[in-house]
């Protein structure tokens, strides 16, 4: 198969973007479980499984709230970057860690919004990390403004949205967030 262009990454993202708010979503995930090899569905599953028991687990420990929803209810500006991320990385265009994690062989990943297109293993979470109270850490993903800081009533709520095997972080301002 080719590879495709950075235009089509980029046209493709906005497709899918729009096929998640669309009623055709449960039914396209259907078809691409079912024309996808079985042991790359299994290895998928296997590692979103246990994103999902990672997140549980540092949920509880420093008791933030998690729950599981679905792309439908992430505003578009989440959707879209964490989808050019994740066709980035497929196509083998994206930066990864040392350790080149590859979109063929899943396994637990993360990124973040303030590293576009960087693929990152478990080990090499220190690759995303923020210096804390930096202007970038206090800056909000969504709307780009740079908040004065937790300490001027105004701050950052660090939030990570999981799809598949990948985890996304994110910072939204109190204007940008979508969750109440
Ligand atoms: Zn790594
Ligand atoms: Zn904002």
């Amino acid at each position: 198969m080719r590879t495709p262009t950075r235009t089509q990454i980029d046209r493709l993202t906005v497709a899918l973007d729009d096929l998640t708010r669309s009623d055709d979503y449960d039914a396209f995930i259907r078809a691409a479980r079912d024309l996808a090899p079985i042991s790359l569905v299994d290895q998928a599953d296997a590692a979103t499984a246990q994103i999902r028991c990672g997140f549980k687990a540092i949920a509880d420990r420093h008791g933030y709230r998690s729950g599981t929803t679905n792309l439908t209810t992430t505003p578009p500006w989440v959707t879209l970057a964490l989808l050019h991320t994740l066709l980035t990385w497929h196509a083998g265009y994206g930066r990864t860690c040392m350790h080149a994690p590859r979109a063929d062989r899943p396994m637990p990943v993360s990124a973040a919004a303030w590293e576009p297109d960087l693929i990152v293993c478990g080990q090499c979470l220190h690759l995303l990390r923020l210096r804390d109270g930096s202007a970038r850490d206090r800056t909000c993903d969504g709307c780009g403004r740079i908040t004065e800081g937790v300490e001027h009533g105004e701050g950052i709520y660090p939030t990570v949205v999981s799809l598949g095997p990948v985890m996304y972080m994110l910072g939204a301002c109190d204007a940008c967030r979508w969750w109440d």
